[in-house]
């Protein structure tokens, strides 16, 4: 395979960040790999992508499994189940859907029996939308404050997912409102929040304007993979 697909990404990743007077550097760029066979995440490696992010468990484990002697580094970006954590835990270093209590308590006993601090990103629920995880933006401070009280869980920052808009400018309102989230509790708890995760295939460079730290970005680096 040749390399093209990713220094096409990289190029226009370099072009927003350049445009909005962000240095590469401070932003990660995250292979969402849900449906991606090991191979081709074998070959985006060899490429040089070195951050993979899945959504499933099992798939997760299994891909987990085939790639161990790369030496990837997997985040969990989807929808955690509390009876999962003991299976990944020991194998992502940031977990970007932490967005209930229930699973706080499982991550923090969890990371403490491995001797673990368990970095996360807290999701946030910006859309109001029913079918998608997140904290709602009401009830941030007070988990925040539970989460500082976790002694194995390390809060990194925020992550987002925000109602699908065809023209990317109208999702612009839900990266600036995130950002401001974090600036609050920046502000309130007197903490620095690394990351702000926010951005995919159709509406990075928004993200990046906005102030993204970590984009997760599949369709445009692997295919449409349904
Ligand atoms: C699939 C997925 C992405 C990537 O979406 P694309 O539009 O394919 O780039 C990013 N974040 C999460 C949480 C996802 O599930």
């Amino acid at each position: 395979m040749s390399c093209q697909v990713l220094e096409e990404v990289e190029e226009r990743i370099l072009n927003a960040c350049s445009r909005s007077g962000r240095k590469r550097e401070d932003i990660i760029l995250l292979g969402a790999s849900k449906g991606v066979q090991p191979q081709k995440i074998r070959e985006f490696f060899r490429c040089g992508l070195y951050v993979f992010g899945e959504n499933r468990v099992q798939e997760f484990l299994k891909k987990w499994e085939e790639l161990k002697d790369l030496s990837i580094d997997w985040h969990f970006i989807g929808n955690l189940q509390s009876n999962k954590v003991k299976y990944i835990i020991d194998k992502v270093s940031l977990i970007h859907s932490l967005d209930r209590e229930s699973l706080l308590e499982e991550l923090d006993k969890r990371a403490g029996s491995l001797g673990k601090i368990q970095d996360v990103l807290i999701e946030v629920n910006l859309g109001g939308e029913e079918t998608k995880g997140g904290v709602e933006p009401e009830g941030l401070r007070d988990f925040f404050q539970k989460c500082l009280k976790a002694k194995n869980i390390r809060v990194l920052g925020l992550m987002c997912i925000p109602p699908y808009r065809e023209n990317p400018e109208e999702v612009r309102v839900y990266f600036s409102k995130l950002r401001e989230l974090k600036e609050g509790l920046e502000e309130e708890f007197s903490v620095k929040l690394l990351h702000l995760s926010m951005g995919m295939s159709h509406d990075f460079k928004v993200a990046i304007e906005e102030g993204s730290t970590i984009v997760r970005i599949g369709t445009l680096l692997f295919g449409s993979r349904k």
